[in-house]
């Protein structure tokens, strides 16, 4: 018997369980992935359940992506430059944390849309967004960068490469990526982030946020393409399980787990 567990908070909204319990039953697998809803205070003590082998891996959601990575003994490279672990795993000894989340967005994008010569805006500056950027590199001079704190956003436009713009004078793009957690809060559920004038001139909204949102509501009566968030944290999964087991995921499960199909 094995545990996994997404740790992160909130989590009433997260897949993860179904995703992966589906998985583990098609390849019958005597695994459990179970939600572990902690505040900051509880992450040491959930890491060290890790190395005890209390638990064989974790996923980490919002928003421990990057507070989890000073609890880790290794960095696989692709998390160090983007800053932020979304899968936790023991391995030669060692603790280790590694990024699913930015080759999970590319494939989701990438299967929607080419990419070349197309003006890309991500609004956003936390793990998410960064996985974003690292993903879109080699499409850095199209990328733009906004974020509600400003510093925040410039710090990482620079870091990146990419233009940082005030999110309240916002360039015309083709694809406009909301990589906050604005409408996880109820305080922000309603705030659409950018104009209706403004989103007009977009071809693909990409909501890293799952379920409907109001830019995604919006997107979708002006008739805006849309990609779904859960596309995202299938192509994450797929990776993330393959890391956790050694073994190949059963995409067409896990898809149609979460209402998906591949
Ligand atoms: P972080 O907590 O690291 O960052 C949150 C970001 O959201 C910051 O840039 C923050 O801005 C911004 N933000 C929060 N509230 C508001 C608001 N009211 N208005 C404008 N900006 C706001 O979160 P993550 O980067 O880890 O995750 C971001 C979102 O992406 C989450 O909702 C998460 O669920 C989703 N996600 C989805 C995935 C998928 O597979 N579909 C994978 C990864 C993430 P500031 O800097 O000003 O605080």
């Amino acid at each position: 018997m094995k545990f996994f567990a997404v740790v992160g908070h909130p989590l009433e909204h997260s897949l993860s369980p179904t995703l992966f319990n589906a998985a583990f039953k098609a390849l019958d697998l005597d695994y459990t992935y179970t939600k572990e809803d902690i505040g900051l205070s509880e992450l040491k003590l959930i890491l060290e359940k890790v190395r005890s082998g209390e638990y064989s891996g974790l996923s980490v959601t919002v928003p421990y992506k990057e507070e989890v990575i000073q609890y880790l003994d290794e960095l696989i490279p692709e998390a160090k430059i983007i800053g932020a672990v979304n899968t936790v795993y023991f391995s030669e000894g060692k603790v280790k944390g590694e990024n699913t989340d930015w080759q999970g967005f590319k494939d989701a994008l990438v299967k929607h849309t080419n990419l070349e010569n197309k003006k890309i805006l991500i609004y956003g500056a936390g793990g998410a967004a960064r996985a974003c950027l690292y993903a879109l590199k080699e499409f850095k001079d199209n990328v733009f960068l906004t974020n509600r704190t400003e510093a925040k956003g410039m710090r990482l436009s620079e870091e990146f490469g990419v233009t940082f713009v005030n999110k309240d004078k916002l360039p015309d793009v083709d694809v406009f990526i909301n990589a906050t957690s604005a409408s996880l809060n109820p305080k922000s559920r309603n705030e659409l982030l950018v104009s209706e004038d403004q989103l007009k001139k977009v071809s693909i909204v990409f909501d890293l946020v799952y379920g409907e949102t109001l830019l995604t509501k919006t997107a979708n009566t002006l008739g805006i393409k849309t990609i779904d968030a859960k596309e995202m944290l299938l192509y994450q999964a797929i990776k993330q399980f393959e890391i956790f087991t050694g073994k190949e995921a059963p995409i067409e499960v896990m898809a149609k787990s979460i209402g998906l199909s591949h």
